[in-house]
Formats: structure tokens, C-alpha cells, sequence
């Protein structure tokens, strides 16, 4: 294995398990190490540290092992079960639900690679050009882990991993069972159906770090008018409907997306009671009169994907929550979240007493909100709590 040597004094992170080894910290590599080799970390003084995947970037080598031993040959299969583990820890899959995240990157021990569990198929991204040129290993792993229950594996990491690295970024089946039905499938989330189609779909087809809030909009829903702003296929909206709200207007830019709105509503029987509106979702609020809504979902994509881009994201939340927060009716109730990695929980408590002050309204906070479980943090890496959220109160 490649030898990546560090600065004297630079180990402190790695000794407290956090997953990153950043260019700045490296002294010294011996030998020229391909993108997404596997290469040991040794501090100045010698001594092994960790290994992980090696790559050109700000984080030159993501770690997957701090044990002293190279990999061993059944690491991803060790791995990957010790993911299951987790969800089946947790109560997933259950007849109720069998959607859900298998592998959550850092909070999994395993950076760059993100899993998601789709009744049997598992929809794989590789974020890191190590992660991307393990695939077939990480397919096999999975074969071995859930035999005659895997379906199928999807590659989908054409938008995902470095392109920058030159790999041969093409979408595609790394595995398909003959009891594989096709791409377009009906998965359960707390007992409601969703259409999923990760081949077309935003992501890997489905949002579900918001199951358990979702779960909590159909339990404030009972007799609501209901906005949920940002929809994609519509998650709150079909919690809210199945809750029992008055009603239920769903708003996205995406025609795609409101396609499968219209498609998991129908599933409901209850489309009498929902709207699709394919529009511009800050275009629909300004046009929105003040005590329309009882219940105003905020859940927009990332405004700030890097921290150049902070500022400018700031402000756009602060703009968005506000109009959500003047226009929602008294004893009115604003689900809020962000899904910015690089606003954290504090900056995004901050903006949102902005956008209230700026209201006049009185705002209670009664409920702070994350993503579900099967989206893991590891203790040492704080910086994969991304998606934040807050339940209002506003009178
Ligand atoms: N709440 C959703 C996930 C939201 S993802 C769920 O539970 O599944 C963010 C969504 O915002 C995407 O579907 C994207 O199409 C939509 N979007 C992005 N910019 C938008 C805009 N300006 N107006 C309306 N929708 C927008």
C-alpha cells in the first residue's frame, strides 16, 4: 500500500476518528498513487493511522478503516452488513415500510457511498472516484448480505461522482434477478404507497430522510389546509391527504415530478381533496393571500451547495421562510427545514427568527426536526447532520 505521510502535528483529527485527511495536512506520499487507490496514513512520527480512498481534492483520502490491518477481503461484505444491521435495529425494512437509506457515506464508516434500499433494489452513488471503482466489489457484497432478496443494483452515479477523474460515468444494472420487474415500483413508506422510478427520478428516485417527518405532518394534518411548497412526488402532500386535511395544494417547478404527484395522489382515492400547481414555488406564495393555509410546508432544495454561495442562500431562506411564516392563518403551523450542508443548525435557527421578526407574528418553536435514523451521523463526524428543520407555532 501507497504511504501518505503526515505534517507533524496533523494527526489530532484522525485520532478522534473523523473520516477526512485534507491536502493541507499531508506531508509527504510515497510512491504516485492512481485516484481512488487505497493508501495507508501514517503520522510524521511513523506510526499507521488509518487507510482509505485516495483522490485529488481538497480531501486527499477518505478513510474506511483506523484498524491496523490493510482491508481485509471481506470488508465490504463486513460493511455492508454491519449497515443492515443498523436498520434492522431500527425496524427496517417492516410490512410497513420498505424504503429506506442502507448506507449513509461517513455515518456508515463508509465515505462517498450512499445506498438506498427500494423494496429489494438497491440504488447506489459513489461521491468519490473510490467509491465509483469499487462498485462491482460493493454489488457482490450486497448479493452476499441479502441473497434471493436483492432484485437488482443501479449504478447512478453519472451525476454523483468526479468528473473531473475521466471514468466512464454511464447509469446502468449492476445486477438484475429474475425477479427484477423494472425500474417503476410501488414501495411503502408508514404504510402509504409512492410510485418510484430511480432510473428518471430526482436523486435515487425518492426523498427518504423525511419519513419521520412526513409521518408528523400526517399527525398535525386532521381538518388542516395544507401547502407543501418544494413537493417532488409529493411525500407531505400524501401523509397529509391519508391524515385527514381539509386540503391539500402541492407545489414544484418539476412538470416530472407532478406527474407522480398526480400518480400517488390517485393511489390515495382522495384526489377531490389536492391540487398540483407546477410553477415556481416563491412565485405561488407571494400570490398566496394571508390565512389560506392552516399548515405551510418549506422544504426547498440546497440554496447553498458550497460556502461561496452561503451568504446569497441566506438570504434567499430568510425570504422564503418569512413569506411562509406572514401568510400561514393564525394557530397556523410552518413545517421548515434546509437541506444546505454548509448552513448548520444554529446559522438556520438564526435565519428563521429573522424572517419571523421581520413578520411581527409571534413564533413559538415546538418541535426541532432531522433526518431519520437510516440517514446515520457518526459521532466523529458531526458534519453529516446536513438536513435541519423546525415545526412553528405561529399565532
Ligand atoms: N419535499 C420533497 C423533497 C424536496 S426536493 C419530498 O418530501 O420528497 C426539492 C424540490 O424542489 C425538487 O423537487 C425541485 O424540483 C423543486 N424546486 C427547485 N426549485 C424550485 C422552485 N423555485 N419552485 C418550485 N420547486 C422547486
Amino acid at each position: 500500500m501507497i504511504k501518505v505521510i503526515l505534517k507533524k502535528g496533523r494527526d489530532e483529527s484522525l485520532r478522534r476518528f473523523h473520516p477526512w485527511v485534507f491536502s493541507g495536512a499531508i506531508a509527504q506520499i510515497q510512491g504516485h498513487p492512481h485516484e481512488g487507490d487505497i493508501v495507508a496514513v501514517h503520522s510524521a512520527e511513523g506510526e499507521f493511522l488509518a487507510s482509505g480512498h485516495y483522490q485529488i481534492g481538497s480531501i486527499a483520502v477518505r478513510v474506511l478503516s483506523f484498524s491496523g490491518d490493510p482491508l481485509s477481503p471481506d470488508f465490504w461484505t463486513i460493511a455492508i452488513e454491519r449497515a443492515r444491521l443498523e436498520r434492522e435495529a431500527l425496524g427496517l425494512p417492516s410490512p410497513q415500510t420498505n424504503c429506506f437509506r442502507l448506507v449513509h457515506g461517513e455515518g456508515d464508516g463508509l465515505p462517498g457511498l450512499i445506498i438506498d434500499w427500494y423494496d429489494g433494489v438497491c440504488v447506489l452513488q459513489a461521491h468519490s472516484v473510490g467509491m465509483f471503482r469499487a462498485k462491482k466489489s460493493i454489488c457482490e457484497a450486497l448479493q452476499a448480505v441479502f441473497g434471493d432478496s436483492l432484485k437488482a443494483v443501479y449504478d447512478k452515479s453519472s451525476s454523483t461522482a468526479p468528473f473531473k477523474a475521466g471514468l466512464e460515468l454511464v447509469d446502468g444494472y449492476l445486477y438484475q434477478a429474475p425477479s427484477f420487474a423494472g425500474a417503476e415500483t410501488c414501495v411503502l413508506e408508514n404504510g402509504h404507497s409512492f410510485m418510484v422510478n430511480w432510473e428518471e427520478g430526482q436523486k435515487t428516485g425518492f426523498f427518504l430522510d423525511q419519513r419521520d417527518n412526513r409521518y408528523l405532518v400526517g399527525k398535525y394534518a386532521p381538518g388542516r389546509r395544507v401547502l407543501n411548497l418544494f413537493c417532488y412526488t409529493g411525500g407531505f402532500s400524501i401523509y397529509a391527504l391519508e391524515g385527514g386535511a381539509a386540503q391539500v395544494d402541492s407545489v414544484d417547478s418539476s412538470a416530472k415530478a407532478m406527474a407522480l404527484v398526480d400518480r400517488n395522489v390517485a393511489l390515495t382515492g382522495k384526489a377531490d381533496r389536492h391540487n398540483s400547481f407546477c410553477t415556481d414555488a416563491i412565485d405561488f406564495l407571494s400570490a398566496t393571500p394571508e390565512g389560506k393555509y392552516d399548515l405551510i410546508i418549506v422544504d426547498p432544495p440546497a440554496f447553498a451547495k458550497h460556502r461561496g454561495a452561503l451568504n446569497n442562500a441566506l438570504r434567499a431562506y430568510q425570504r422564503l421562510n418569512a413569506a411562509a411564516i406572514s401568510r400561514v392563518s393564525p394557530g397556523g403551523l410552518v413545517f421548515t427545514f434546509s437541506c444546505s450542508q454548509v448552513v448548520d443548525k444554529i446559522t438556520f435557527a438564526q435565519l428563521v427568527f429573522s424572517a419571523a421578526a421581520q413578520t411581527g407574528r409571534s413564533v413559538r418553536i415546538v418541535d426541532r426536526l432531522c433526518q431519520g435514523g437510516d440517514h446515520p451521523v457518526s459521532i466523529y463526524h458531526p458534519e453529516g447532520e446536513y438536513l435541519k428543520g423546525l415545526l412553528l407555532y405561529v399565532e
